[in-house]
């Protein structure tokens, strides 16, 4: 048997858009021989105590995360926290709001959207568990009434931000939600900033910006990260003294990524972990 190697520090369960429960990507990352995972479901982290307990149970390690809906100069943008003390204090209410803007945004899709698809919010919000609600349960509703094959191709035909169905969601500004990840005794990396669905990659500037407010990494080992724009975001991550990670983004079914097609090694994770309030 071969040793467990690294972690993936980008997962998400069905509490916010993933497919599948914490524990089974606890199950998972055990058979993938991953040595942890970090569980970052969208603006929640309702999903740790389940993760934590089936992780234990398996013998893997996992860190507490999560990745909060942020935008900066009109683009959205990801940041992952890890390690935060996320009951009290700033950052609970910021992602109170931002799950709550979250509903009344899908409701309003939903609403649009009904017009010309016959879905309803009750097949949206009663199909999922989820605590973050978002584009791919209304996906999951267009593809279950027999409209699209998945979620793929339920956003690039309609959901996707240029659609007539479209409505923007409240997020909070990219350098507030580092203070408040740092506040909340987390450390904060900027998630797939060479992602392929962007025009460009984050630009330099707007990473300069994040590093003054207290940005720990950069995650620019991502399967959507688009490889010919990494270069420049390499040696900037080197000036600015960013930690480089590396995670799949898993979504269960609900997306193409594999649990560990993409690791972070684990002398960087112990790295991590002196850093925070909540290691483990
Ligand atoms: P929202 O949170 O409502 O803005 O929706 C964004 C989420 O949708 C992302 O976190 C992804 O998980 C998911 N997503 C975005 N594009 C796609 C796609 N092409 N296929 C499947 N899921 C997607
Ligand atoms: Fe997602
Ligand atoms: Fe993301
Ligand atoms: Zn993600």
């Amino acid at each position: 048997m071969t040793a467990r190697a690294g972690y993936d520090l980008h997962t998400h369960s069905a509490i916010s858009d993933g497919t599948t429960s914490p524990s089974d990507i606890a199950s998972e990352a055990a058979r993938v021989g991953l040595e942890g995972f970090a569980l970052t479901d969208h603006d929640t982290v309702d999903g740790w105590d389940e993760a934590r307990a089936a992780a234990s149970e398996l013998g893997i390690d996992f860190v507490p995360g999560i990745e909060v809906t942020t935008r900066f100069g009109g683009g959205s943008r990801h940041v992952l926290g890890y390690g935060i003390d996320a009951v009290t204090g700033e950052l609970f209410d910021a992602l109170t709001r931002v799950r709550e803007s979250r509903l009344s945004r899908a409701r309003h899709m939903v609403k649009l959207i009904s017009a010309d698809y016959r879905i309803t919010w009750d097949e949206v919000s009663g199909a999922t568990p989820a605590v973050t609600i978002g584009r791919p349960h209304i996906a999951d509703a267009l593809v279950s009434a027999g409209y699209f094959v998945d979620r793929s191709t339920a956003f690039a035909e309609i959901l996707h931000p240029g659609s007539q169905y479209y409505v923007p969601t409240y997020a909070i500004a990219t350098d507030e939600a580092i203070r408040l990840i740092r506040m909340a005794g987390g450390v904060a990396v900027l998630a797939h900033p060479a992602a392929n669905r962007q025009r460009a990659a984050v630009a330099s500037e707007s990473i300069r910006t994040f590093a003054a407010s207290g940005l720990w990494g950069i995650e620019l080992d991502h399967p959507e990260n688009r490889e010919e724009w990494l270069p420049p975001l390499r040696a900037l991550a080197t000036e600015l003294d960013l930690e480089v990670t590396g995670s799949s983004d898993y979504h269960g079914g609900g997306k193409p990524n594999r649990l560990g097609e993409r690791r972070t090694p684990a002398s960087l994770v112990a790295r991590l972990r002196e850093l925070v309030k909540t290691p483990r």
